[in-house]
């Protein structure tokens, strides 16, 4: 069965060549815009959202319940559609949510950053808890969605980035818009997984080699991403990709998730300064810092893709060191 879509953002989005910096790295280098998908101020969410709501519309979905950082683009994008539909939205956030194999990172944000803003705009009923490991906010989430159920309301959850079955058909459709132009390689952002799951799926058995430049500092994050492949599988009725298969660069995550690097400063500042284009500081300054290391290190052969995946709202987010 194909799934509906719910029409909210543009696409195809831009795809284009990046004349000047691929001049000055000495690569032939391009770009695919879902920071342009012109909804809720862009992000690769929208394309996922867009299979999301025309389920929930579908079977009468009253109540939505995610969970995420404060800074979550994914919350941000999601509050907008629900209050489009008439949803209620609620979403358990903590500021830094962590990894506690991988330590608590140092940094914090030190105001409400750009995508917070707009979800409370939206009238998101954000609970807002203290910063812990992602185990713990996955628990707190599920608890509300039980309390919310217990309401009588039909509720559903979505996991975190949206990155259900769904979530990853959207990138698997997102792939078409792509996979023509005979790049040897995409590079992108990845955290959730619904972004490289979808693509990898989509374009495995090509000559595109797809990379994703982990934002989280925990490696088994791999085996995320096979379980939800497994999921996408089951709704193509095709095969899965297993953990090992997944390409992921953790080289570049820097102090943690949710917190800016330096190499991702030079990144955002190198591609504003040779074509004017923004990345922010969580997610696509790092995938283009990884970007960069390669394309000096002589890696990157052939047409690079660049997958700018959004998070614009960050830019305007404020950090301190302790
Ligand atoms: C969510 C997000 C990603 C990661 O996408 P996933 O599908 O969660 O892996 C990358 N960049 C931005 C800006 C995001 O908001």
């Amino acid at each position: 069965m194909i799934p509906a879509r719910y029409p909210l953002i543009l696409a195809p989005t831009p795809l284009h060549r990046l004349d000047r910096a691929s001049e000055e790295l000495g690569i032939d280098l391009w770009i695919k815009r879902d920071d342009l998908t012109g909804f809720a101020l862009g992000g690769n969410k929208g394309r996922k959202i867009e299979y999301l709501v025309a389920e929930w519309l579908d079977n009468k979905t009253e109540v939505v319940v995610t969970c995420g950082a404060s800074e979550s683009n994914f919350v941000r994008q999601l509050a907008v559609a629900c209050a489009m539909v008439g949803i209620e939205f609620h979403a358990v956030v903590m500021d830094l949510p962590y990894d506690q194999a991988a330590g608590k990172p140092k940094g914090r944000l030190v105001a409400t950053g750009g995508n917070e803003k707009i979800s409370r705009q939206a009238e998101a009923h954000l609970h807002k808890v203290q910063d812990d490991d992602w185990e713990v906010l996955f628990n707190l989430m599920d608890d509300l969605a039980e309390r919310l159920r217990a309401t009588g309301k039909k509720t559903a959850v979505v996991p975190v980035g949206g990155s259900s079955a769904l979530g990853a058909y959207a990138f698997f459709r997102a792939a078409e818009e792509v996979r023509d132009e005979g790049f040897s390689q995409i590079i992108f952002a990845s955290s959730s997984g619904s972004t490289q799951v979808g693509l990898s799926m989509a374009l495995r058995g090509t000559l595109t080699k797809v990379l994703g430049v982990a934002c989280d500092p925990e490696p088994e994050i791999v085996h995320d991403f096979a379980v939800l492949s497994l999921e996408l599988a089951r709704l193509l009725d095709s095969d899965r990709i297993a953990a090992e298969e997944f390409l992921l660069d953790l080289n570049f995550v820097g102090p943690g998730y949710g917190l800016p690097s330096h190499e991702g400063a030079v990144a955002s500042r190198f591609l504003r300064e040779s074509e004017g284009i923004f990345l922010d500081p969580i997610y696509t300054a790092k995938a283009f810092a990884c970007l960069l290391h390669m394309a000096r290190a002589g890696k990157l052969p052939g047409k690079t893709l660049f997958w700018h995946t959004g998070g614009i709202p960050a830019v305007f987010n404020e950090y301190a060191h302790s």
